[in-house]
């Protein structure tokens, strides 16, 4: 008998799997998932209509329903509207059908880990670009890394994870130009796009190489459903279908994406209460003497002056509190962020800062 282990593709054996640390704790802050639960009456309405789904039977591969509820939202055909399980496999779809070996994927520095990791997994090689000193992306620089790369995919995030800044107007309309000379495809990853103020989904247009992602984890209080989404030409939807397995999208989580957006309006509502939250702690950290980044997000990035990098998160820790720990991060020495919570939970994290600051 031989005793051989098997190995993974070469290029997976440096790759470490993506890491956010799920601990027992009082205040949860480390995710950026919703404060609060669903509302009621969409769980109500949940459990009731499940009890009509056939789960017996495959579901409807199309996800025709859900797609049509989404384009009939951003006022577009169904066919420009492709939803999978979480914005990753969105990401990764686009990423199977539009990169993949031989080809590369621009992103710019610092920005949410998994970009980057899905093109690695996908052989996809990436080319990063750095954001300046305030974490905001120059528009000469974002050209002149195309034009020097050119990659096959651009991926932008606004607001970006994890500093919180949007992009300025205009840079999807500039992107796109510059990556339509040799037919590049820009992605504008919006995982907080409902809390900022402007979109990139009004460019979303039958004859631009763009394509917007969403997700029903942040904003919609269902990141255990796994629901993500994006909207963009129906020749790129086509592209992304041939990649994703047959009935990727289970009916539960197809039904909840409908249920889900019968309840819009507390939804916003939601979103109103923890932009003002948002506010008020980026006042209060500001009082504190840290350094705080402006956020158009459900989460804000600090740096606290002075100690050793990791005490302040141990720290809070301790006080049970668990904020996300990015200060061995690249161009993030000694940032933390925290996600916007309730009202009571945010004053946890503040008591508790205050106290591992003093
Ligand atoms: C949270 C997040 C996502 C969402 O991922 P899901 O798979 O939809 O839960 C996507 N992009 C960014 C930048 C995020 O922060």
């Amino acid at each position: 008998m031989g005793s051989q282990r098997p190995t993974s593709r070469s290029d997976l054996r440096t790759l470490k799997s993506y890491h956010s640390p799920q601990m027992e704790v009082e205040v949860r802050l480390n995710t950026n998932e919703s404060p609060l639960p669903p509302p009621v009456g969409f769980m109500e309405n949940l459990a009731k209509e499940i009890m009509g789904l056939s789960l017996n039977r495959y579901p409807d591969r199309s996800a025709s329903r859900l797609r049509e509820r989404l384009a009939g939202r951003y006022e577009l055909d169904a066919r420009q509207v492709f939803a999978a399980n979480g914005s990753n496999e969105v990401i990764q779809s686009v990423l199977l059908a539009f990169g993949g070996p031989d080809r590369s994927m621009a992103l710019f520095q610092p920005t949410y880990a998994m970009h980057g990791q899905i093109a690695r997994t996908t052989a996809t090689r990436v080319v990063s670009g750095r954001r300046n000193e305030h974490f905001l992306l120059d528009p000469a620089l974002v050209v002149s890394l195309v034009e020097a790369e050119r990659p096959e995919i651009l991926f932008l995030c606004s607001p970006n994870n994890p500093t919180g800044a949007m992009d300025s107007d205009g840079l999807v309309e500039i992107a796109l130009d510059a990556v339509g000379k040799y037919g590049g495809l820009v992605v504008v990853d919006e995982a907080y796009g409902q809390f900022a103020p402007t979109s990139a989904l009004e460019q979303v247009a039958e004859d631009r190489a763009l394509l917007v992602t969403r997700t029903f984890s942040k904003t919609w209080a269902l990141a255990g459903i796994r629901l993500g989404y994006l909207l963009g030409p129906s020749w790129c939807v086509e592209e992304l279908e041939k990649v994703i397995l047959p009935y990727h999208l289970g009916a539960v989580t197809q039904l909840a994406g409908v249920l889900a957006l019968d309840h819009e309006v507390e939804m916003s509502a939601r979103v109103e209460s923890l932009v003002a939250e948002r506010e008020r702690l980026s006042s209060c950290l500001e009082e504190l003497g840290v350094t705080v980044w402006p956020s158009s997000a459900n989460f804000v990035l600090f740096r606290p002056e002075s100690g050793p990098r990791n005490r302040v998160w141990s720290g809070l820790l301790d006080r049970s509190v668990l904020v996300r720990d990015f200060s061995s991060g690249e161009g993030l020495n000694g940032c933390l962020r925290v996600t916007i919570g309730t009202q009571e939970e945010n004053d946890r994290f503040l008591v508790a800062l205050r106290e591992v600051l003093a």
